[in-house]
């Protein structure tokens, strides 16, 4: 195992912002993952493990344990009748696995094209955009289980997935690294572009909705995202941000009345709260209601929302940790004052 010290961590987020870890490794296998964490055991530090850095703000003074650095990178394909089974390696590239499917013409991965990360880390947070997520692709979740080294396998039911939640993410935190991720694709299936962002392209667009391919909605949603600045590809200018800071609140019908009192909303407000079909509940849009308190890009210093994507906190210039926090604070306390909001960070928080 080549344990690295002292490893500085920013340039491996897309905040750039954070300090050193005090250990570093590369875990290319279960067995490299398995070594990793006994050798954190022996030396009594904590472990925290690290995909692609882009739903990550990293303390400045850095993390007092080992970073494992997820890099498995295999991948194979079997096809059984109609359905194709993808299994990946934690540490393939997402956006490189979206490319592939495409490329083989298999649906149901177009609409969360250009998400930034790893593939280990996609059943996290249960990755979503455009009006997919990855829960509906997810076949089997491989981890080590840093109790004891065994490997576990989860189904889809047993990762618990829902908006941006997960086993993983929630009561299991930190007692699980994935380390393989199979999925489930079909060479045939309908295309959604129903979601506002994606209607309103191809309206706007030469091709109307009926000639529309996997390619034109990986190529829309691309091209919705670098115009947002939220693309992490090269060649596109981007913010130094982890994407949507916050998810998007749901709460009671009660509670969302006595909103409606206050939130001063417009006729011509559209797409600010959605009821939700299995519950008496509402989602609401964090991004309306944050643009409602101060309006949209509000800057303080070195830290603002993104001008194109409210829910984006920026890291402008070379902000540090405690700025961008305070920013957060912020953000979270003003909703709660005025709307008893109680705002939810999608961002992990490393310190
Ligand atoms: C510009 C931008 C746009 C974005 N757009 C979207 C979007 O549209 N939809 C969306 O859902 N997200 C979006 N995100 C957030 C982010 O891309 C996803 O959450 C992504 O899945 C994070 O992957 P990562 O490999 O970078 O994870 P990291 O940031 O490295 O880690 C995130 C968390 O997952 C854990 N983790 C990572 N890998 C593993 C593993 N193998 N096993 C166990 N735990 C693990 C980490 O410990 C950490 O807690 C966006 C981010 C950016 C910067």
């Amino acid at each position: 195992m080549n344990c690295l010290k002292n490893y500085p961590l920013a340039e491996l987020t897309t905040f750039k912002i954070g300090g050193a870890a005090r250990f570093y490794v590369k875990a290319d296998s279960a067995v490299s993952v398995y070594e990793a964490v006994e050798f954190a055991k022996q030396q009594g530090v904590p472990f925290y493990v690290l995909g692609g850095g882009s739903n990550l703000l990293i303390s400045d003074r850095g993390y007092d344990g080992l970073i494992i650095h997820m890099a498995n990178k295999e991948s194979h394909t079997a096809t059984v009748g109609d359905s194709v089974y993808k299994t990946c390696g934690a540490g393939v590239v997402w956006d490189s696995f979206v490319s592939e499917c495409i490329n083989e013409n298999l649906f149901g991965v177009e609409c969360l094209s250009g998400i930034p990360g790893t593939v280990g880390a996609a059943p996290v947070q249960n990755i979503g955009a455009y009006g997919q997520s990855v829960e509906s692709l997810i076949y089997e979740v491989i981890v080590v289980d840093t109790a004891d080294g065994s490997i576990a396998r989860f189904t889809n039911a047993e990762c618990k997935l829902s908006y941006r939640k997960s086993l993983f993410n929630s009561e299991a935190f930190g007692k699980y690294i994935i380390v393989i991720v199979k999925f489930v694709l079909k060479r045939d299936g309908k295309l959604n572009i129903r979601y506002h962002d994606l209607e309103k392209y191809f309206q706007e667009g030469t091709r109307e909705g009926t000639n529309v391919t996997l390619q034109d909605v990986r190529a829309a949603v691309l091209q919705i995202r670098a115009r947002k600045g939220m693309l992490q590809l090269d060649g596109y200018s981007r913010f130094k941000c982890a994407g949507s800071f916050y998810k998007n609140p749901v709460i009671s019908t009660g509670h969302f009345d006595q909103i409606m009192g206050v939130v001063d909303a417009s006729p011509s407000d559209r797409n600010w709260y959605w009821a939700q079909s299995h519950s008496s509940e509402v989602k609401l849009s964090a991004a309306y209601l944050i643009e409602k308190c101060f309006g949209k890009g509000f800057r303080k210093g070195r830290v603002g929302l993104s001008p194109n994507h409210t829910l984006a906190i920026v890291n402008y210039e070379d902000a540090t940790f405690s700025e961008v926090i305070d920013f957060a604070k912020l953000i979270e306390d003003t909703l709660y004052e005025r709307f008893k909001v109680t705002l939810e960070r999608e961002v992990q928080v490393l310190q």
